[in-house]
């Protein structure tokens, strides 16, 4: 199992780092200046937190600068929502995020390339095309080494009102035959975004579950002990093309 934290959400420090922490698992978080970041810090974390997740010994992944829609920009602008990230984690002596995650699961054959280009290792994006997502939570493909590239990892599980304890269970049932579930929560509890919410409560049993079962839970950068990144399919999207016309 993968887990994985998006937006800078105040809980990540406040709440679930001491949950996470607390089972010995592995998670990144996501950071973007986008969203609220840079208005309100009664909602968002602050950078000095960013580097006591860091300091804890969670991975500090790249979510862009501006939480933009990727597939809209061009390379260049692209490039610069990274790099801004990478400079304030420089400047925070965190080191040079290896991993990333396309904002509102937006992504593009341009950005795999940028990506590449930057040399990032893994990248996750959503649920879809492969499921339907209705942005309230969702069920997801297993991430397959095999057969998905390392910057299309898909999500194979996504907290909101509409993705409960079943649908965890679901995503630990995925994890077998070499295939990883890719777990991703917002704010618990998502201050501003109650489509992602996730209740501490139901956050606590989502994470006893996942150490009754006696999951690997691991950060994505971990991902690289597992499986070699250089590997993947000539064809970006080809192994998202065949699951979407299997499914037909
Ligand atoms: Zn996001």
């Amino acid at each position: 199992m993968v887990l994985t934290f998006d937006d800078c959400n105040k809980s990540d420090r406040a709440f679930v780092a001491g949950e996470v922490k607390k089972h010995g698992f592995g998670a990144t978080f996501y950071v973007t200046e986008g969203l609220g970041f840079l208005r309100n810090k009664d909602h968002y974390v602050t950078w000095e937190e960013i580097v006591e997740l860091h300091g804890m010994g969670f991975e500090i992944g790249n979510h862009t600068r501006t939480h933009p829609h990727m597939p809209r920009l061009s390379k260049e602008r692209m490039k610069g929502e990274l790099a801004h990230i990478e400079k304030r984690c420089a400047q925070h002596k965190i080191p040079r995020p290896v991993t990333f995650c396309y904002p509102g699961f937006g992504h593009s054959p341009a950005c795999v390339e940028v990506l590449t280009e930057m040399k990032y290792l893994f990248a996750r994006r959503g649920v879809g095309p492969e499921f339907k997502d209705g942005g309230k939570g969702a069920r997801g493909p297993a991430y397959d080494p095999g057969v998905d590239h390392p910057l299309l990892v898909p999500t194979t599980g996504y907290a909101g009102p509409d993705w409960k304890f079943e649908d965890l269970v679901w995503a630990v049932e995925q994890a077998r035959d070499g295939r990883i579930a890719v777990l991703c929560y917002h704010g618990v509890p998502a201050l501003e975004h109650p489509w992602v919410n996730c209740d501490p409560g139901d956050f606590r049993k989502h994470m006893a579950y996942l150490r009754k079962e006696g999951c690997t839970v691991i950060a994505m950068r971990d991902l690289a002990h597992y499986v070699d990144p250089a590997k993947g399919p000539g064809d970006p999207y080809a192994p998202i093309r065949a699951r979407v016309a299997g499914k037909k």
